[in-house]
């Protein structure tokens, strides 16, 4: 067992005791101080706590002459549970229950023996995995979601209030926004740190600003972990979102007034992909390429008749509301015979991808383009990845084709993202969001509702609420977050009603698997959306299962 101990000039003789002591299967890491002189409590109690909270020691020992200063400076850290314990009894005790971890003695109060006593009896009690125990140690650490940005609290009350409010609404909602997932902890961490203070246009290695070897790590550590994980010879880490992400690629491979072969926005692509409001629709010769208007999928034999006679520069694949898998094989072949360049847009199933649970384009693709935020579930960016023979002008498109300086703050929240995905859990995440998928697909289809193209492969569905019940997707999103769940309204293909009042409804599950939800809850949210588009005005039953929601919410928490 390996224990960090710190102290300061108070509490230096009760640490020297104690090194002497304890021995019997435990490493002491002493954080300091040599000698009695005048020190600062904070610098030794921020030490042991970083070796706590860093994973470095299983605990950590704190001495000051009252024990509270320390406890104090070490509960600052996220991961750390000190507690400050006069007696063995409250020391069994806050093991059991609070699962502390840092163990805080005044060295006024206690005799060197009975420290001893303390000691020991903290380091061999167990923490108590009794449901209500779990319950309020969750609930502790959940403390500290709320605390991260609680300094806003006093400084700016009022961006204080709309932080507040989406922490509440995301605790309490369902959210099935296929676009949408709920970031790590880490993740958010790295978000708001001190990097996104540094000035770093370029790249790592080639800065025009000087003081960039922190920042050159973050992006170095994200570039090489994009890589890693998507097998690509190059990354860009630092287009702002997806849609610049795509405009790097126009940038680097055609010139405006070139053509562009890509799905239609109604049917399913992104605005970036040509839409006449967008830059993209503006600078290019767009051609839209659409569903089979019986299977509502891709028919790849139509798209390579169409793609010989338009001969594009770019054929692009890749969408928003798509419910199928993409066979990127298939498009490859057709990209060979037409000579143009393969652009691969994953930014709705980078994290299927990343799991393993959809094929890879990266293998096939020139250009694969995402997001980092939708399944992926990291920060809200963008990225490019490329063959090594793209390298170069994919670099000079992002900078100083198109951006300024990079946010490394997000670029580093990035890289925590790709590491995250190397774990293992990520692949079982990624299989799940599709089974949770499937299952409540199939719930809502098996009450009656049309499902777009018959089905899913991926973490999205397409209910076509206008020919099963004769209400718009606006109608039926509004009902929906009436009763606790978030949809948003869709355009289906070849859809008949405005964009604004749409005949669908996309339903996605990367959020709610993210909360841990499986497939019975699946089921269970599946009927409620059943209910309430079977009873569209009936405002008691929207009531009910905004209630029943709730209640189901509470045990999946948000991370
Ligand atoms: C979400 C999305 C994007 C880009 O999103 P941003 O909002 O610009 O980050 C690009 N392509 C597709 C297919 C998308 O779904």
């Amino acid at each position: 067992m390996k224990i960090a101990i710190g102290s300061d000039h108070g509490g230096v003789e009760l640490k020297a005791a104690l090194l002497k002591s304890i021995s019997n299967d435990v490493v002491f890491f002493d954080k300091g101080p040599a000698d009695k002189s005048s020190c600062d409590y904070p610098d030794y109690g921020v030490a042991v706590a970083k070796a706590v909270a860093s994973g470095e020691v299983d605990f950590g020992v704190l001495i000051c002459r009252s024990g509270i200063g320390m406890s104090m400076v070490a509960n600052r850290f996220q991961n750390v549970r000190a507690a400050l314990c006069p007696t063995v009894e409250s020391a069994v005790m806050t093991r059991q229950h609070n699962g502390a971890n840092v163990l805080c003695l005044g060295a006024d109060n206690v005799s060197v023996e009975y420290a001893v006593e303390i000691v020991k009896a903290f380091i061999s009690t167990p923490v108590d995995m009794d449901q209500r125990h779990e319950r309020r140690r969750w609930k502790l650490e959940r403390a500290s979601r709320l605390s991260d940005a609680s300094g806003l609290m006093k400084d700016d009350p009022e961006v204080w209030a709309a932080i507040e409010a989406q922490t509440v609404q995301e605790d309490t909602e369902i959210n099935l926004i296929a676009s949408e997932n709920t970031s790590s902890r880490a993740c958010r961490e790295a978000a708001g740190s001190v990097l996104m203070n540094k000035y770093a246009e370029g790249y790592p290695g080639k800065r025009w600003y000087s003081g960039c070897l922190p920042v050159d790590a973050a992006e170095e550590l994200a570039r090489k972990r994009a890589c890693e994980l998507f097998g690509a010879e190059h990354a860009n880490v630092q287009p702002h979102c997806g849609s610049a992400a795509n405009m790097a690629v126009y940038f680097a491979t055609i010139k405006p007034g070139d053509t562009i072969l890509s799905m239609s926005l109604d049917q399913g692509g992104h605005l970036s992909h040509g839409s006449p409001v967008n830059f993209s629709g503006k600078f290019y010769n767009i051609v839209p390429y659409t569903v089979d208007k019986e299977t509502e999928q891709l028919d790849y034999d139509a798209l390579e008749k169409q793609a010989m006679e338009v001969k594009p520069k770019i054929l692009l694949t890749g969408a928003s509301a798509y419910p199928r898998k993409l066979d990127f094989k298939r498009i490859r072949e057709i990209c060979d015979k037409v000579g143009c360049i393969m652009m691969v847009d994953m930014a709705h199933i980078a994290g299927l991808i990343a799991g393993g649970a959809h094929e890879s384009p990266v293998p096939y693709a020139d250009f694969v383009t995402t997001t980092t935020h939708k399944t992926l579930g990291g920060p809200r960016g963008g990225m490019v990845l490329c063959k090594a023979e793209y390298a170069k002008a994919i670099d000079s498109a992002v900078f100083p084709g198109m951006q300024g300086g990079p946010l490394e703050n997000i670029i580093a929240a990035k890289a925590v993202c790709f590491r995250e995905w190397m774990q293992s859990e990520k692949k079982d995440y990624a299989q799940q969001v599709v089974k949770n998928c499937a299952v409540l697909c199939k719930t809502v289809q098996d009450r009656g509702y049309r499902i777009v193209s018959g089905g899913t492969d991926n973490h999205l569905f397409l209910v076509d609420v206008k020919s099963t019940k004769g209400i718009t997707g606006k109608e039926a999103a509004a009902a929906l977050d009436a009763a606790g769940i978030v949809v948003n309204k869709n355009t289906i293909p070849y859809d008949t009603e405005s964009p604004f009042k749409t005949s669908g409804i996309r339903v996605g599950t990367a959020s709610v698997t993210t909360r841990g939800m499986k497939e019975p809850e699946m089921i269970k949210i599946g009927t409620w959306i059943a209910d309430v588009l079977d009873n569209i005005s009936d405002t008691a039953v929207q009531e009910r299962i905004k209630s029943d929601a709730a209640k189901l919410v509470a045990n999946f928490p948000v991370p």
